[in-house]
């Protein structure tokens, strides 16, 4: 039971048709549902039991997320992208059925030199040009004979990249980095795993065995007019409510450091809702909210619990009706180029405060 009237309402048949519509982009590969960061601010266990049916496995970042998936009795193979940190997780790992990307030298030697119950499945990360993890390409040959030789391996390793610009169609980076692992692939015979959200929309030549979705599972995409295309919808709105109605004359300002002042006499709307939930902190964005029909702007700096909107070309407008702070009238990927940033962010910064309805 919740008392705030401001909340999340999460879709979660339409993570199922985004997923879905996932798997229509390339459907000689398998998708990996990708549910770190609690889905994308989502619910990580409610995506994971509505999509557990019909995706093959799930992707997290760290082992923690995955432990948390296990314990609400989610069954599928979970792979662990960034790996492993100490040598007891390769045992937690292979007891709870985790598949490890390693992707650094360090990792390779802590899986040689710890005892394990059984062999491991394992993805290795190869750095093909984003330079953030990942193995070298010439050093991949090796390493899969030295684990192979151990027997560590449950199975031959996917091997995996992460692409740096894939929003980017024309980027030159994209198809050296879809090339290198291609010809890794070929020279090891090894399974490949490549393609995000944006590469699946638009770069087919990055589909491979397993595509990794994350962000267009929840209707957003850096590719805006690519997700209307093929029919993805936001699975997250986010709603409050006018809690209070001030009638300001010319010259009044509204919130800290009064930087919103009113340049004609102004009704301003303050709704329960702030950055303390998630709502981006700013104070000269002309952030939208939607409200009876329309679209009406943030006023004045967005405090912890509370934001002002001027709501003057709305007169109907009383305490108590609800507004949408972001979903299918403001989409998330709008305001967050607003404020100078992704929807990825504003939705991962959603957070427990803010109630989840699930629908
Ligand atoms: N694969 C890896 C290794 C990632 O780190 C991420 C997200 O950051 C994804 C796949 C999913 O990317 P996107 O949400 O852009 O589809």
């Amino acid at each position: 039971m919740t008392y705030r009237p401001s909340f999340a309402e999460i879709d979660l048949n339409v993570i199922r048709n985004n997923y879905q519509l996932s798997c229509q982009q390339a459907p000689a590969s398998k998708q990996l549902a990708v549910i770190k960061a609690n889905a994308y601010g989502h619910g990580a266990v409610q995506v994971a039991k509505q999509l557990e049916d019909i995706a093959p496995a799930f992707a997290v970042a760290f082992i923690d997320e995955a432990l948390a998936l296990r314990e609400a009795g989610i069954r599928s193979p979970i792979l662990i992208m960034e790996g492993f940190f100490r040598a007891q997780e390769l045992s937690l790992a292979s007891e709870k059925g985790f598949w490890l990307m390693l992707h650094s030298p360090e990792q390779i030697e802590m899986l040689e030199k710890t005892p394990l119950p059984s062999p491991l499945n394992c993805w290795l990360k190869v750095d093909t040009g984003m330079h953030r993890l990942g193995i070298l390409p010439e050093h991949v040959p090796a390493i899969l004979e030295r684990l192979t030789k151990r027997g560590k391996l449950a199975q031959s390793p996917v091997l995996a990249t992460h692409m740096a610009n894939a929003e980017e169609m024309n980027n030159p980076l994209n198809q050296r980095q879809i090339d290198r692992l291609r010809q890794l692939g070929k020279d090891t015979n090894s399974p490949l795993s490549q393609a995000n959200s944006a590469a699946l929309m638009q770069l087919p030549a990055s589909h491979s065995n397993w595509n990794r979705p994350g962000i267009m599972l929840y209707g957003c995409s850096p590719l805006v007019q690519r997700s209307e295309q093929i029919g993805l919808q936001p699975a997250m709105s986010v709603y409050s409510e006018i809690i209070a109605i001030r009638e300001l004359k010319k010259g009044d300002a509204v919130g800290y450091g009064g930087c919103w002042q009113a340049r004609k006499p102004s009704r301003i709307a303050t709704l329960a809702i702030g950055y303390g939930d998630g709502y981006p902190r700013s104070t000269d964005s002309q952030c939208e909210v939607f409200l009876h029909g329309q679209r009406a702007t943030v006023a004045g700096s967005v405090s912890m619990d509370m934001l002002g909107v001027d709501i003057s070309h709305i007169p109907e407008a009383r305490v108590g009706d609800k507004v949408e702070l972001w979903g299918n009238n403001i989409p998330v990927t709008e305001l967050a180029r607003r404020v100078n940033t992704l929807s990825y962010e504003l939705l991962t910064r959603v957070n427990q405060r803010l109630p989840k309805h699930f629908v």
